[in-house]
């Protein structure tokens, strides 16, 4: 092992730390060159969390709505001003230009937005009222009514390796215009990026001391301390989420968990969109796109390729013809679309699992044990070729049980609405479909017949194809998260998120003094 590499430190309790032992030595995707070394072997988390509750909370919540946005458009400006950094330093994760403006742009836009409806959306001061006064009683003198109040813990952040900036931004932005404070743990793989972002946030000074903590390392005994007051905010492996919402902190101390897991998104082509026709393109487009960006390694990536059985050889030859275009490589290197997976292990991991996916068809496109590459080693970078398998026997189980998290995706025949609506409830969940169809009524079908298994869904056609943001982009405006297997929880949504970090309380009394806990008007 290396001890070249420098120590990333956690930022807790107003200060840098960095872990007390070598820690794990965390190398480029690339060249294989160590990037960084990561410990939390001594970082005090309990103390963290303290901080956070006696010195962050406290602080935010003695601020208005309209301030705390301010807070958070001021850390999209810091983030701005990092950016090129930031991008510098991605394309050590195996990002590419394209990759990172998702990850890092997505997030500062993400914050953007917040900042706006924060500053325009919440009302005066900081009392949130909800839904009208209800009376109670015959005589007037009695009623009730709803209102929200900042919860008084911290929120803890648990982040997926494969978006080290906008997977902290999205999360923090919600917590910080409630008053919350966070602390923000990386995926150990990335970590340096995340990283980065909190040093520079932290380093402008323009957040409260224990707004923002940062705890880099396994930090396994993060919920040790948290109470019904903090909550827990997890994107990752579905395997990982069980475990978390098993821990006493969720089970017995009612902390809040919001679970963002592994998901088998997909696509449908409508039986309209026959080849030639404008979504039959819109939706090979967005196929490969979806495979290829972030080398495939975006929780919203679509896995499943639903086509009408009389187009699947049709669909199958033209994304194969758009694969062989996609040029895989380094970052550094102009000519990559597509660059490295975050490691050799999660390559390993892929690997692995389309083994067991090809073993309910045949891959039809692509090698997973070669790729040629451009501006970089193939034996030191963790490189994959895209792969498309197709499996015509779609009572398999395979296609949609098996997450391969990276450039991977299967076409899977459909005779029919009720057919293709049955096997998109198969995934178990997901956080996202698409319907790619110029049939207005099939894509209604499909939306009153799957929607419950879906957090969104997408109508694609060619009048909405020009303004569209994507079937992997998640909006901050709507939903991110999806039911059962996509971890049953919900980020994101517009400000509804902000209300997760506060506690809802039904007041009762005289109805005059429930008026009085209306804000005044805005300025
Ligand atoms: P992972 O292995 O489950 O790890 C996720 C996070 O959990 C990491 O920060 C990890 O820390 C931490 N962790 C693991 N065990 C823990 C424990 N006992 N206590 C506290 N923290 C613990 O997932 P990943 O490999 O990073 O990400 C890939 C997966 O995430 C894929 O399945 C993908 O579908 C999913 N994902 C979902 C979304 C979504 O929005 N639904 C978004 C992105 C990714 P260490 O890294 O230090 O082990």
């Amino acid at each position: 092992m290396s001890t070249t590499a420098p120590a990333l430190e956690s930022y807790v309790s107003g200060r840098w730390q960095s872990g007390t032992d070598e820690g794990t030595t965390l190398t480029d995707a690339v060249t294989g060159n160590p990037v960084a070394r990561v410990s939390s072997t001594g970082v005090d988390t309990a103390a963290a969390v303290r901080w956070g509750r006696e010195v962050g909370g406290p602080a935010l919540r003695a601020l208005p709505f309209a301030e705390r946005a301010a807070l958070v458009k001021a850390v999209a400006t810091v983030l701005g001003e990092a950016r090129e950094e930031l991008y510098e330093l991605s394309a050590r994760t195996g990002a590419t230009r394209r990759d990172s403006a998702v990850d890092i742009d997505g997030g500062i836009g993400t914050l953007a937005v917040y900042a706006s409806k924060g500053r325009k959306e919440l009302p005066e001061g900081d009392v949130l009222l909800d839904g009208d006064i209800e009376p109670l009683g015959r005589g007037g003198t009695f009623a009730g009514r709803h209102l929200y109040r900042s919860r008084l813990g911290v929120a803890v952040q648990i982040n997926a390796f494969n978006f080290p900036v906008w997977g902290p931004a999205e999360k923090f932005a919600p917590a910080l215009l409630a008053g919350v404070p966070t602390i923000i743990k990386p995926a150990t793989p990335t970590a340096y990026l995340t990283e980065l972002m909190v040093r520079r946030v932290i380093e402008s000074g323009v957040l409260p001391e224990g707004a923002l903590q940062l705890v880099c390392g396994s930090a396994r005994q993060l919920l040790d301390e948290l109470d019904g007051q903090d909550s827990v905010w997890f994107t990752g492996s579905a395997d990982t989420a069980a475990a978390l919402r098993r821990h006493p902190a969720v089970t017995e101390r009612s902390a809040r968990f919001n679970a963002e897991a592994d998901s088998l998104n997909a696509s449908v082509l409508g039986p309209d969109a026959v080849a030639g026709t404008p979504e039959f393109d819109l939706y090979v487009d967005q196929l490969v796109t979806e495979m290829t960006v972030k080398a495939g390694q975006k929780c919203t990536a679509i896995r499943r390729a639903f086509v009408p059985a009389a187009a699947a050889d049709d669909v199958v030859e033209a994304v194969r013809s758009r694969l062989a275009e996609v040029v895989v490589g380094s970052p550094a290197d102009e000519r990559s679309v597509m660059g490295a997976l975050v490691s050799h292990e999660q390559r390993d991991s892929v690997r692995e699992a389309v083994a067991r996916l090809a073993g309910a068809g045949g891959i039809v496109y692509g090698n997973p044990a070669s790729i040629d590459v451009v501006g970089a080693d193939d034996t030191t970078g963790a490189f994959l070729s895209p792969l498309l398998l197709r499996c015509d026997d779609t009572d398999r189980p395979e296609p949609h049980d098996i997450e391969a998290f990276g450039p991977v995706s299967t076409v899977l025949p459909y005779t029919g609405t009720a057919d293709v609506v049955d096997q998109l409830a198969r995934g178990g969940g997901s956080l996202v479909a698409s319907v790619v169809s110029e049939d207005a009524a099939f894509q209604r079908d499909v939306v009153l017949g799957a929607g419950a298994h879906h957090g969104r869904m997408l109508l694609l056609d060619r009048h909405s194809a020009a303004e569209n943001t994507g079937h992997g982009i998640p909006m901050p405006q709507l939903v991110h998260g999806g039911p059962g297997r996509a971890g049953g929880g919900e980020e994101e949504g517009g400000l509804r998120a902000v209300l997760h970090h506060m506690q809802r309380v039904a007041i009762q009394g005289s109805p005059a003094l429930l008026e009085s806990f209306a804000p005044g008007p805005r300025p």
